[in-house]
């Protein structure tokens, strides 16, 4: 594949120190774009970073057929750049594709588009414990059309943000009894624009209230968890770790949770992935087996919580210093992210 590029003639890379960096606020020199029109991918091109202009007409800004994936590439102490498990999410973003009626982005504009992209902008990745690269891949519906219907152009595009070290201080949860996140056959397994607008009320409501962020609970009675936030949510209850399980389409499937199973199974624990309650997790508060509490996320990675609200009571959490599992694993993923262990599931994607 041939990719059109036309590189900026200074770089801003070295006016940014990451370690000090507010996140999504500094973009890397490039960015890519690829066209689909009428069914066909046009060549990619990488461009300066830089405003792109549209007509006011546009289908997605007014019907919201856009959707989006959140990565990361790492430095490693040998200075390589590594992308973890990108395969998975370009995945996930041609399943969020599908169920927005929007064309798959064939593997090789994805991949290589990714690969080059962040080649050409390596100095950007930094290489400091804790901070990386955030590349966010979006698509969205370039129609110029008010008329209600699916979209038959679309325009594909990656952008990249240095990301600082992300300090998980330990989050007050409100579990949401009025507001709903996801319903069966609804839209909660994508990464589509319109979940996250749909989430900004409810955020600052429960912002207003003194407390970080959001349990979700499903639609009918507000019984089941599914996520935290943005974030998948694992819950130690005595010596079981259970997350939800993702069969009724309202939780995404995230590459961290994923990997948190994987990595926890293996080290002897064994993680339940099933329908559960908020009654199941107050009763082990009783019993004093609610032991630790996390979101899992590309941008936070391992988010501690220290309380949750529910129903007018609070249930705090033991210190995060004494939780086993979820700092084990904190300590895991960055080890092999920052390739100071083995990468026994391949799923650092060499870029250069
Ligand atoms: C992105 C996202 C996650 C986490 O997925 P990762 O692949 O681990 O980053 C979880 N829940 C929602 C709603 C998300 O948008």
């Amino acid at each position: 594949m041939n990719i059109n590029t036309s590189k900026v003639a200074v770089s801003r890379s070295q006016e940014v120190n990451a370690s000090n960096i507010q996140f999504g606020k500094t973009y890397s020199d490039h960015m890519l774009i690829a066209d689909c029109i009428n069914g066909v991918w046009q060549e990619p091109q990488i461009l300066p970073y830089g405003d792109i202009s549209m007509s006011p007409a546009t289908t997605f800004i007014h019907y919201g057929q856009s959707i989006f994936e959140g990565i990361k590439a790492y430095k490693n102490e040998e200075g390589e750049i590594h992308i973890f498990r990108p395969t998975d999410n370009w995945k996930r973003f041609n399943i969020s594709a599908e169920r927005m009626a929007m064309p798959h982005v064939p593997e090789e504009i994805f991949m290589n588009g990714m690969k080059e992209l962040i080649a050409l902008d390596k100095d950007w990745v930094p290489n400091i414990d804790d901070c990386s690269l955030y590349i966010r891949p979006f698509m969205f519906a370039t129609d110029e059309f008010i008329g209600i219907k699916p979209a038959e152009n679309f325009r594909f595009m990656i952008i990249t943000s240095p990301a600082g070290a992300y300090y998980n201080k330990p989050t007050k949860i409100y579990v949401q009894n009025k507001y709903v996140r996801a319903f069966p056959g609804g839209i909660g397994y994508t990464k589509a624009a319109g979940n996250y607008g749909a989430c900004m009320l409810p955020t600052m409501e429960t912002r207003k209230l003194g407390y970080d962020q959001i349990l979700w609970t499903d639609g009918y009675d507000h019984k089941f968890v599914q996520e935290i936030g943005t974030m998948n949510v694992f819950f130690v209850l005595g010596d079981k770790i259970i997350t939800p399980d993702l069969s009724g389409g309202t939780i995404l499937a995230g590459v961290t949770r994923d990997s948190a199973i994987k990595l926890l199974n293996k080290k002897g624990y064994t993680v339940e992935e099933r329908p559960l309650t908020i009654d199941e997790i107050r009763e082990s508060f009783y019993k004093g087996e609610l032991k630790e509490a996390f979101g899992t996320g590309t941008a936070a990675v391992i988010a501690p919580i220290s309380e949750l609200f529910y129903d007018g009571q609070t249930m705090n959490l033991p210190p995060v210093e004494e939780w086993e599992v979820s700092n084990w694993l904190k300590k895991e993923l960055a080890d092999i992210r920052y390739g100071r262990t083995e990468d026994k599931y391949h799923w650092m994607y060499k870029v250069c």
